[in-house]
């Protein structure tokens, strides 16, 4: 496999560099040439030319247009045919195409090289008059809406108005003189839009073809399917010239597109769709009711068998599933384009590893071929079976449709993209967008919605792909459902919906429902991805632990795989009711007798919260953290103290008793100490005050009570014939003789609580990294430290001296928008200055403590980029949120490959 590997990698980076110039379709065109599948001879345009094209504000690069002529002159050669020639003419695609697939977003046109005198021709050879008219009408309408930007609305009315007037349902019923008339009619919208008659010269055709091409590079809706995508925006497209070949000539032609693997499920069979008697676009655009590729094998075996093989035989030869496009003129195959296929997480986890246990790639391979977003998927809500349950009792199932993208979405319909992104943004809404079919105009309003529903389409569909690349949820073909664009509203079965209600949408089943359905989020049972993440972690150096607090967080990290816990924040476990006044008298009071009791009372609490983990764990690593409060959250608020206290004031003249009056003034007594206690407390900057470790400092009596919870329950949990291995880490040090004071008086309770118990406890001593000061001692610290865990959230925090509370909604989304910062620092850990920091700690911790044991457990712990620099620092381990523990393995993988 390695060697299949380097093969492969060695053929990547030459076929990296052909795809950049040729762009994918012109690539696999010439590569499927090479390999002898039947393709149209052509020849392409590199993307170089298109750049210096759009560099240039519109000339063609030097002699690219003599080249063109060559090209053109040796295709005539191997066809016999000429372009522009009355006796027999040559028709031409001038197709557009970039380095990555982008689906459907930038032009394309069609017949090119027809004009009256050869249009005469093509009925002629063709014997065919509908064919030849349809194919002209096409020509126009491609030729006026690409080049010359004429609106494809007025093409369609006029083909509308033919079939109400032919009394007929479907394009394919209009003969040859309803098109004949449609192409006079598409001349006059033409020269009347364009205020030019439509070009009869073939050359000034295919010129200005191949500059609307170059330019659809940056269309609207290139760009934002780039921004949406990552695709640099400097690539350019490369323009392949092809011969026609046409599916449209009669019953025994065809069009139609594949996925040699099941898009959605991976599951290893073709599937697509094909229409008899029909162009191209016909198939994507979803105007027609596509047929199955399955009925092809009834209807045309022989060919079906050809292409079946030929399909395969691509699959094998690029060793992924593709995506194929093809006609069938009559009744010869030919392949029109080849390119990897899109498709759902699910299905590229399962292909990946079928494709392994097919011998077709390795292991490492496979693992690659998975991001870490994809795994993410697989922890996407789905709708909870009771609330599907219910829906479906209360007659709420509106309607089905084809299960294209998996998930759960809920939303408020919106009817065309605009509003839906408009609802997105600057509302905050949720939104399903709903539309007949989508187009890559509509790109921006799919970014934004939570899911897609469309009413017709196929799997294959623009709404389709799109979807799927995206992982947003989407329904499409759910024919039901009748849109009413001109009073925004859609009927499912006599029931109106208008724009703004809520629906849900399944895209897992293809179900839609009315209202809001609660989702759930699934458990990772799917045996490809249990397969593919073990793989992982046969590559990764990193562990991937887990910040769990509570045994069920802890149990959940288990079952995805965390090899141990990294952060529990035992300050987290104060938070419930019958704990919080027994943790803020602990903290308000200043008698110790009071304060003792406090922590008595708490205790116990401690000591199950620990036991529990310890037992899920069992006798894997536990970090507990001793508490980290910023006080601030503890205290009551000080403006509302002082606003109570005013209103007892004011009621002393009202009061009716002399009970009454004391009463009150005993009250007051008591808010006055307590206003007192947290005037005192009360912090200007509590992030950078009295926490962490200094609390534990300042009263000693809670390192001891929590101490002492961990080492009871430790011991209990022994006795109880189970493993522990607690460590216990050290927050916000900064200085290293903190961290000295507070291991006395941690080492000094430990050994109280192990004699009173005659048990010795395996555990260790450590701390968090999260200011700049420890980064910068950390030989100092590793002295005291059996092992640290970088803070990146306070590290990061306190490095850019930027408030971890406030900027991401602040100020912090300018600094990206207008590329100050190019990441968010508190997603993704800046290499530069934070992971300098971490670089340093690393460098001196170990250059006194070669074994030291080195963990992060901010959130960039699960921050595929994040997990990249851990390992290049060489950490131990990542510690993140249970639900991106998979995701951290896969992305430790990757950064071990
Ligand atoms: C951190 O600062 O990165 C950390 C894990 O601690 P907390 O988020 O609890 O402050
Ligand atoms: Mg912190």
């Amino acid at each position: 496999f390695d060697e299949i590997d380097a093969a492969l990698q060695y053929a990547n980076d030459d076929w990296e560099k052909v795809r950049g110039l040729l762009g994918g379709k012109g690539a696999n065109l010439g590569e499927m040439t090479r390999i002898n599948i039947p393709v149209p001879p052509g020849f392409t345009i590199t993307t170089e030319a298109c750049i210096a094209y759009l560099d240039s504000s519109g000339t063609f690069p030097d002699r690219m247009w003599e080249q063109v002529q060559d090209g053109l002159a040796d295709l005539e050669k191997r066809l016999y045919k000429k372009f522009g020639d009355p006796e027999n003419p040559l028709l031409i695609s001038c197709r557009s195409g970039g380095k990555f697939s982008m689906p459907g977003m930038m032009d394309t046109v069609l017949n090119i090289g027809l004009n009256d005198q050869t249009l005469a021709r093509l009925i002629a050879m063709s014997r065919n008059p509908r064919f030849a008219y349809d194919s002209f009408r096409r020509l126009i309408q491609m030729f006026g809406n690409v080049v010359m930007g004429i609106d494809d609305a007025l093409f369609e009315d006029i083909i509308s108005n033919k079939r109400l007037q032919a009394g007929v349902k479907h394009d394919t019923e209009l003969d040859a003189d309803h098109w004949k008339a449609v192409c006079e009619k598409f001349k006059t919208v033409f020269s009347r839009q364009s205020r030019h008659p439509f070009p009869e010269d073939p050359m000034e055709q295919l010129k200005r073809s191949i500059e609307a091409v170059f330019k659809s590079w940056n269309g609207k809706r290139a760009i934002d399917y780039r921004n949406a995508a990552n695709i640099p925006h400097n690539l350019g497209t490369a323009v392949t010239i092809q011969a026609m070949v046409f599916g449209n000539i009669g019953n025994d032609c065809a069009t139609g597109v594949a996925l040699t693997r099941n898009g959605t499920t991976g599951e290893n069979v073709i599937e697509g769709d094909y229409l008899v008697n029909a162009q191209g676009e016909d198939v994507v655009a979803g105007i027609r009711q596509t047929q199955n590729l399955k009925d092809m094998s009834r209807d045309m075996p022989e060919t079906y068998h050809e292409f079946e093989r030929i399909a395969k035989n691509l699959e094998d030869h690029y060793r992924e599933m593709q995506d194929v496009e093809f006609t069938i003129e009559k009744g010869k195959l030919w392949m029109l384009q080849t390119r990897d296929g899109k498709r759902t997480a699910q299905a590229a986890v399962r292909i990946a590893v079928e494709m392994t246990m097919e011998g077709m790639i390795s292991k490492k391979k496979a693992v690659m071929r998975v991001t870490p977003e994809q795994v993410d998927f697989f922890l996407h809500p789905q709708f909870d079976p009771t609330s599907l349950k219910k829906a479906e009792q209360d007659g709420n199932k509106l309607a089905s449709g084809l299960n294209v993208s998996p998930g759960a979405a809920v939303g408020q319909v919106a009817f065309d993209a605009d509003i839906a992104q408009a609802w997105a943004t600057k509302e905050n809404k949720k939104v399903i967008m709903v539309r007949p079919e989508t187009k890559p105009d509509d790109v921006h309003g799919m970014l934004a919605s939570e899911g897609i529903l469309t009413s017709r389409g196929g799997r294959t569909s623009h709404a389709a792909l799109v979807a799927r690349q995206f992982g947003k949820p989407a329904v499409v073909g759910v024919s039901d459902i009748l849109i009413d664009m001109s009073n925004r509203s859609m009927t499912v079965n006599d029931l109106e919906i208008k724009e703004g209600d809520w629906i849900s949408v399944d895209g897992t089943s293809g179900d839609i429902y009315l209202g809001k359905l609660s989702t759930i989020v699934p458990d990772i049972k799917d045996p490809w991805l249990i397969k593919l993440l073990s793989w992982a972690d046969q590559f990764r150096h990193l562990g991937v632990w887990a910040n769990a607090d509570y045994p069920g967080d802890a149990k959940r990290a288990l079952d995805y795989g965390a090899e141990g816990i990294g952060l529990c924040r035992s300050e987290h476990m104060f938070f419930e009711t019958e704990r919080l006044p027994h943790f803020r008298k602990m903290i308000m009071t200043d008698f110790p007798l009071e304060r003792r009791e406090s922590l008595e009372a708490l205790l116990p609490f401690q000591r199950e919260d620990f036991a529990g983990l310890f037992r899920v764990m069992d006798g894997k690593s536990v970090v507990i953290r001793l508490i980290d409060p910023p006080l601030h959250e503890f205290l009551p608020d000080h403006i509302q103290l002082l606003k109570n206290l005013s209103d007892l004031k004011l009621q002393i003249r009202d009061a009716a008793t002399l009970k009454h009056l004391d009463d009150l003034l005993e009250e007051i007594r008591a808010k006055e100490t307590l206003l007192k206690r947290v005037e005192i407390l009360r912090e200007s900057n509590p992030m950078l005050g009295l926490r962490g470790v200094r609390l534990g400092i300042v009263i000693p009596e809670l390192t001891s009570m929590q101490v002492r919870a961990i080492f009871e329950a430790a011991c209990m949990v022994i006795r109880e014939g189970g493993y522990v291995k607690p460590k216990i880490m050290i927050p916000l040090t900064s200085h290293v003789n903190e961290l000295k004071q507070q291991r006395q008086v941690l080492e000094d309770e430990a050994e109280k609580v192990m004699h009173e118990h005659d048990i010795r406890v395996d555990y260790s001593f450590g701390t968090m990294i999260e200011l700049p000061r420890a980064a910068l001692t950390a030989d100092q610290i590793a002295e005291h430290a059996s092992f640290v865990s970088f803070g990146t959230n306070d590290l990061t925090q306190t490095t850019f001296g930027i408030s971890r509370d406030d900027a991401e909604t602040g100020f912090l989304v300018q600094y990206m928008e207008s590329g100050i910062l190019p990441e968010n620092p508190f997603e993704t850990i800046d290499r530069e200055g934070v992971g300098r920091l971490l670089q340093i700690a690393m460098e001196k911790g170990r250059s006194v403590r070669p074994d030291l044991e080195c963990g992060i457990c901010g959130e960039h712990g699960g921050d595929p980029q994040s997990i990249h620099l851990c390992h290049d620092l060489k950490l131990t381990y990542v510690s993140c949120s249970p639900f991106r523990v998979p995701i951290a393995r896969l992305a430790a993988a990757h950064a071990a490959i």
